[in-house]
């Protein structure tokens, strides 16, 4: 680092990587700390969902100019970021989405029948239902997005974890760590499950829900099919009405999660501890029923922690208090490099975009 730091973004999953990337875009100078390795937090294991459909326009909008900025970084990071398959989705929702993503404009959406659905998700059982393709969305590629972003920020990335971030008298922002004592102009807060801790200590009360998730991963049985599609499947054919699931790159392994959480208590142990282990049989069954392209034998368990804000499963938010923002949400991944930059823009001092005001509830139906 050629000078002192001018912004602190504190944690290193994919969301405070893409802030401090947009940092770095801009010539800021920047530090960021992670307590831990880089994504092994809510950012952790192979593959999320790039989708655009969401049940407010803003929050449709929003994912469509970052689906652009994911494909610049791809460009500029020389590797591919986001799959080409696209994303298809089951259920009796389809109809409305459709006419969400079709009102904003500028994405490749539409519906289609059972045997274009057979051919972009092979993996599938026969539904005969309401579908649609975004062709536009995808697999992102966690892995490579994590190591290529922290890879480009090099020793800017520190591992300490950070006691506590709050404003001097003299209008700077302070980062206590092992580290030591730091001084910024100022500082942006990514720190996932921890997020609502640090924004406590300056006295904001931040809505975050946090809750316990599991995600399955299935071998593909035979061959790895050349093309396969994300999956949204909102339909109950197959015994569940909120499932997700995603190829890991090279299209042999399936993951698949059951969108419902496990609420934790505050300190965040489980009232039922037996409730994620239910979430795992009901994956395995919705597999056995639905995916009969996949050996119905999982061959990993991702346990993680998710984080929610009470409007939505999809809300995401900003908070500001004496020059520090507080970032939370949920499903961040697709979002990250726009939202990246837009807490970049509010570091630098442009100002935060309304619509992450946690005001404006952003990702609320409307
Ligand atoms: C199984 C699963 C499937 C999902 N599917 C999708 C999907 O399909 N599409 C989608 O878009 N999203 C999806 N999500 C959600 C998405 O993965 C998360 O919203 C996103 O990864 C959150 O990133 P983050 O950077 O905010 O948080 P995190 O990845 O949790 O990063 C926070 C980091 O801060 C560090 N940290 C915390 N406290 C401190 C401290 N005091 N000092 C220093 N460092 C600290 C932590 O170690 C951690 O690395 C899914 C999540 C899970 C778990």
């Amino acid at each position: 680092m050629d000078r002192i730091p001018e912004v602190a973004v504190i944690g290193a999953g994919i969301v405070g990587l893409c802030t401090a990337y947009a940092l770095v875009e801009r010539s800021a100078a920047v530090r960021l700390y992670e307590s831990g390795v880089p994504g092994h937090g809510q950012s952790s294991g192979q593959s999320r969902i790039f989708r655009h459909a969401h049940d407010d326009a803003r929050l449709v909008e929003f994912t469509r100019q970052g689906r652009a900025v994911w494909d610049e970084w791809a460009d500029k990071l020389g590797a591919e970021l986001v799959s080409q398959d696209g994303v298809v989705a089951l259920g009796t929702p389809v109809p409305e989405r459709l006419r969400i993503l079709q009102d904003v404009g500028g994405m490749p959406v539409r519906a289609v029948d059972s045997t274009e659905l057979r051919a972009r998700m092979p993996l599938l059982a026969d539904y005969q239902g309401p579908a649609m393709l975004d062709e536009g969305g995808g697999a992102i590629r966690t892995r490579t997005a994590i190591e290529s972003l922290a890879g480009a920020l090099g020793d800017r990335v520190v591992t300490e974890e950070v006691i506590s971030v709050h404003p001097t008298d003299h209008g700077t922002v302070e980062v206590l760590s092992a580290a030591g004592r730091e001084q910024y102009a100022t500082a942006v807060v990514c720190a996932g499950l921890h997020t609502a801790r640090l924004a406590r200590g300056v006295g904001l009360s931040l809505p975050v829900q946090p809750a316990a998730h599991v995600r399955l991963t299935f071998q593909v049985g035979g061959a790895p099919p050349q093309r396969v599609a994300c999956l949204q499947d909102s339909s109950g054919d197959f015994g569940e009405v909120g499932v997700y699931a995603a190829p890991y790159p090279g299209n042999s392994r399936y993951a698949v999660g059951l969108s419902q959480t496990v609420q934790v208590r505050e300190d965040g142990s489980f009232a039922d501890p037996h409730a994620l282990v239910a979430l795992n049989d009901r994956a395995r069954v919705y597999v056995s029923r639905a995916l009969p392209g996949l050996d119905p034998e999982p061959v990993e368990y991702l346990h993680c922690w998710v984080t929610s804000l009470p409007w939505s499963e999809d809300g995401m938010a900003v908070w500001e208090a004496d020059g520090i923002f507080f970032a939370a949400g949920h499903n961040l991944f697709k979002q990250a490099p726009r939202l990246g930059r837009a807490l970049a823009g509010a570091a630098v001092g442009e100002g935060l975009e309304e619509d992450l005001r946690p005001a404006a509830a952003l990702g609320r139906p409307r």
